[in-house]
């Protein structure tokens, strides 16, 4: 039986408090329709990315919520609900762990055959911590990426200059649109049609052209005229790229958001169609692995080939090279699949420097005007962030809520805590009608060891350091979070990450407001923390340019 959920909306609960309840909504959010890609199988996005084991699990999780004690804490163990503890009134109402498996045996293999016996799930990020808020979550971070490609590339915009990539899925398909604000004219080329309808549908994407030639004149007609625009067209994207190649198209800015991290599950290879794809899945997995990850290495291949001919070329978060290595490493082959960087160090780093990252929130009322009032809330809030001032009015304008209605805002260290106790202040003066859920991705400023994306390259060779996230966990559990989330794995894959959740929730109570101030300081000040440790001078004159910071760094020099 085909089941559809759809978090409640409105101010009466069915909890014991509003932290259940909040926890109750965003797990059933996570798995609407409207925000999963594959709801039916409790996939949220990622390739395999879960909110829950399975569907009993799910349906224990609920009963759960609704009976938890405000003094009690109740553990998932990848998706399934596994005990409840007596613990006190400000500790977190749930605790997660995702996919952790000891290093020696963390790979896919060892995974999946623990998934098969039902003893695991893969919980990406913000699937299996249950604070994903749909494409919108990431497409902030991704203007961030490429306006800041502009900038460094082109000392401008990207208006007048073509980007291209690959995969349009839940987080990909906030590629289309990104660009388009950064100025861009976006190529986007994806395997599965309904995606790219999904993207046209949400608002995402602009044009779906029938074929490769109907994309080239539309790109060519609006690069003329520097107009942005974002064209997706179905296929395999090394195909595309051949194409694009053997017809010397000029590619500005080229990176990619297939689901590469996921051999089996999450990468089409080429040469097989889509249904050839997803028999072999089933009927030979190894054979499969082994062509995704021959089609990865080539796909690097043509990416390093466009870079030679001056295409600004750069990995965005899913691990295509470290595959790619991979098979290089397997057949013996000279690897150059790291001669193009990852998003994080070209782009982001100073960000996460500054405790800035994807901070979000969520309107549990349902009522998309409460998103509205906090907007205006926190534009008054930061009256100099003009950046800011353009995203939100950009984001009023295009961004179509998924679910329930949420925001997202990159903020830093201090902001992220005003922000916090503001929306706190919102729901007690009743401005908006239910409480609203704080949290943020896991791709953050001091929450993730990822060598191949968010800790690439850093400054001491301190990239595999998994000791962060485990911290920032435990803090922000003591710090009185509402629910907190350990993962491995996430947006690279088995045995390439360490990853930490924190989601705290404003119910209008004083208590809430001594929760937020506590943990919205702990969680962003751990990546000021990670930067200032790992040498960064941009942390570092950060730190000291605090006037009362409410963390001391003991060996700060
Ligand atoms: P998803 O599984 O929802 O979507 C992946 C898409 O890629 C699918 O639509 C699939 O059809 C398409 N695809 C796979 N192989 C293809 C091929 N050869 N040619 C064309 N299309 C192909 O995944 P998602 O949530 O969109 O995430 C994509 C990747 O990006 C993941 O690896 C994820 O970890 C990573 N990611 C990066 C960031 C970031 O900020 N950089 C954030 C989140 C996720």
């Amino acid at each position: 039986m085909k089941r559809v959920i759809h978090a409640p909306r409105g101010n009466t609960i069915t909890c014991k408090s509003w932290i259940q309840e909040a926890a109750m909504r965003m797990l059933m959010n996570n798995l609407d329709p409207d925000v999963a890609e594959n709801p039916d199988e409790l996939v949220v996005y990622g390739g395999i990315g879960k909110a829950a084991r399975n569907w009993p699990s799910y349906d224990k999780i609920i009963e759960v919520l609704k009976q938890l004690e405000n003094d009690e804490t109740l553990l998932i163990q990848s998706g399934k609900p596994v005990a409840i503890f007596p613990s006190h009134t400000d500790a977190p109402r749930v605790l997660l762990s995702n996919s952790m498996l000891v290093p020696k045996w963390a790979t896919w293999e060892h995974f999946r055959e623990l998934d098969r016996k039902g003893l695991m799930m893969y919980g990406q990020m913000t699937a299996g911590s249950w604070i994903y808020i749909g494409t919108q979550g990431i497409v902030q971070g991704t203007y961030e990426t490429f306006a800041s490609a502009g900038q460094k590339h082109f000392n401008s915009t990207l208006h007048g200059k073509l980007v291209v990539s690959g995969g349009l899925g839940g987080m990909g398909g906030a590629q289309p649109l990104a660009a388009v604000l950064a100025g861009a004219v976006f190529l986007g080329v994806d395997m599965q049609k309904e995606c790219i309808e999904k993207r046209i549908a949400t608002k995402y994407l602009d044009v779906h052209a029938k074929n490769l030639d109907e994309a080239l004149l539309l790109i060519e007609e609006n690069l003329k005229q520097k107009k942005a625009i974002s064209i997706g067209i179905e296929g395999n994207i090394t195909d595309v790229l051949e194409e694009l190649l053997k017809r010397k198209i000029k590619v500005d800015l080229l990176t990619d958001q297939t689901s590469a991290h996921d051999e089996l599950n999450g990468y089409y290879p080429q040469g097989l169609s889509r249904k050839e794809t997803e028999n072999l899945r089933k009927t030979n997995s190894s054979e499969c692995i082994q062509k995704s990850l021959k089609s990865m290495a080539h796909h690097v291949e043509l990416m390093l080939e466009f870079q030679k001919r001056g295409s600004h070329v750069f990995d965005y978060g899913n691990n295509l090279r470290g595959q790619a290595q991979r098979y290089f490493e397997q057949e013996k082959i000279t690897s150059h699949a790291f001669d193009f960087p990852g998003f994080v160090p070209a782009y982001i780093r100073p960000l996460f420097c500054e405790g800035k990252g994807p901070f979000r929130w969520v309107a549990l009322s349902g009522d998309p005007e409460d998103i509205a009032v906090t907007d205006e809330a926190i534009a008054n809030l930061f009256p100099h962030d003009k950046k800011l001032h353009q995203w939100l009015s950009f984001a009023e304008e295009r961004i179509r809520f998924q679910g329930l209605p949420a925001r997202i805002c990159w903020l830093g260290y201090g902001d992220r805590e005003k922000a916090g106790l503001l929306f706190n202040e919102l729901v007690a003066t009743k401005k908006v009608k239910a409480p609203i859920v704080i949290g943020r991705d896991h791709l953050d400023c001091g929450s993730v060891a990822s060598p191949n994306r968010e800790t690439e390259s850093m400054k001491d060779g301190s990239d595999a350091v998994a000791d962060w996230p485990v911290l920032n966990a435990m803090i922000n559990a003591v710090n009185g979070a509402s629910w907190v989330s350990l993962h491995h794995g996430g947006g690279v894959g088995m045995g390439y990450s360490i990853h930490a959740g924190v989601v705290i929730v404003a119910d209008g109570t004083a208590d809430a407001a001594r929760r937020i101030s506590r943990v919205l300081n702990s969680d962003p000040a751990m990546g000021v923390v990670r930067h200032v440790d790992a040498t960064y001078d941009e942390a570092k004159d950060f730190y000291r340019s605090l006037k009362n910071p409410k963390f001391k760094i003991p060996m700060f020099s």
